[in-house]
């Protein structure tokens, strides 16, 4: 992409009344109604620009990459590694040796549980977290504390579902071996002040990493201005493909960090006595990656990118604040997760209404809606409630498809009567 993706925010704002047109998903009808697609924090819809992308890159340019010497496997290892380049402009990495391709998010923690963690976390030592993770960013440190004999230590929450920041020098000690924290909450919406933790974390020499997997599609993010040690974040949550993630590590550490897993392409050389491993980021992408995966990636961050988080920001947020509007005014309804800082996710519970029962009358509305506790069980425990429905924004969405879901949801109130 080289300069490009700047070059198009700058010269031209997508206009994005017509974005819907862009996701042929979008004009599909779900039981006879158009569908209003409100599940954007699962997982996004993708853009003719990603799908084509990848057909065409099927069609021309598709082979394994790295070993070959002839000209399609070059020109596909090229298309991977431009990827990389992309992904690393997109977030603002130094150098595109910061980013390794992965699965996602989930893959990408615990690879540095593994590696990073398991390299610095004894016995006795402590691991900080938050108390609004998704369990991808709890269980591999658990698995890790468990090894360890270490403990895993919370930040807690006020309940509009913002951070008490005045805890964490409290919870900080000595023993604080890392600090691994969510940038943007799936279950709350919440945006977390990540520049805060850093320099908390900093000031303390203790490492942080940031939970990308809600922000990327949503916020600009500069991992050199949040100063962050690591980030991670799924394709499939900026309108890419599944299955493709990246991780951006700071080069210093990543250069010290073991390798994750063995086989091909990792090495350097390798013999029955002893294996010899590459430099970062080939050191942790062991064996065939997800190569189409990373060209669609790469797809779909130019097209957001020629929209503009600029755009991107304002359109969402008018549109949560129009959300929170409507949804404020149905009798019986609460917002989980209120934080002034808060991005397009709309957690909510109706009364005497089970979310899962509101999200399958909603689908036969056409409105896709998710329900449970979107893998964030301590936060619902924390809110006492035990599954919430949620409604996330993405940036096809418009006041169209909220008023849709607020008169449905009068429609479940009716038969709930
Ligand atoms: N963290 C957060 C905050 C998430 O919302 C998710 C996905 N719901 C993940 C991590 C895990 O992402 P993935 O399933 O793409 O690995």
């Amino acid at each position: 992409m080289g300069n490009t993706a700047t070059n198009s925010i700058e010269s031209m704002s997508k206009n994005l009344q017509n974005v819907k047109c862009d996701f042929p998903i979008l004009q599909k009808t779900f039981h006879g109604k158009r569908l209003t697609y409100l599940d954007s924090a699962a997982s996004t819809q993708k853009p003719n620009a990603v799908i084509d992308c990848i057909s065409n890159f099927l069609k021309n340019d598709y082979a394994n990459i790295h070993r070959g010497v002839y000209a399609l496997s070059q020109r596909s290892t090229e298309r991977y590694e431009k990827a990389r380049r992309d992904v690393a402009q997109f977030i603002h990495a130094k150098t595109p040796k910061e980013i390794v391709f992965l699965r996602g998010t989930t893959e990408g923690i615990n690879l540095i549980a593994n590696t990073f963690g398991r390299a610095r976390v004894g016995q006795g030592d402590e691991v900080l977290i938050s108390s609004m993770e998704h369990h991808s960013n709890i269980v591999p440190w658990q698995l890790l504390c468990l090894e360890k004999k270490a403990q895993l230590k919370t930040i807690p929450m006020f309940k509009d579902g913002s951070l008490d920041l005045s805890k964490i020098e409290s919870l900080i000690s000595s023993k604080t071996k890392l600090i691994s924290i969510v940038h943007v909450s799936n279950a709350l919406g919440t945006i977390n002040p990540i520049k805060d933790i850093v320099e908390i974390g900093k000031k303390h020499d203790i490492p942080v990493i940031v939970d990308g997997a809600q922000s990327a599609a949503h916020l600009e993010v500069n991992v050199q201005e949040l100063g962050c040690d690591f980030f991670i974040f799924s394709g499939h949550k900026v309108y890419g493909p599944t299955g493709i993630g990246a991780l951006y590590g700071r080069y210093e550490l990543l250069k010290e960090m073991p390798p994750y897993q063995g086989g091909g392409e990792m090495i350097e050389s390798v013999s029955f006595e002893k294996s010899t491993f590459k430099l970062p980021p080939d050191r942790f992408e062991a064996g065939t990656p997800d190569i189409m995966g990373a060209v669609g990636l790469s797809a779909a961050i130019e097209y957001i990118s020629e929209i503009g988080f600029d755009t991107i920001g304002k359109h969402e947020a008018t549109l949560l604040k129009y959300a929170h509007k409507q949804l404020q005014q149905i009798k019986g309804l609460e917002i989980i997760g209120t934080a002034l800082s808060k991005s397009g996710v709309i957690s909510f519970v109706l009364d005497g209404i089970h979310p899962h029962d509101i999200a399958t009358i909603l689908d036969q509305d056409g409105i896709a809606v998710r329900a449970g506790h979107h893998c964030a069980q301590p936060v619902m425990d924390y809110f006492g409630v035990p599954a919430t429905t949620r409604a996330s924004i993405g940036i096809y969405n418009n006041e169209e498809d909220i008023d849709a879901l607020v008169s449905a949801l009068h429609h479940v109130q009716e038969i709930f009567k």
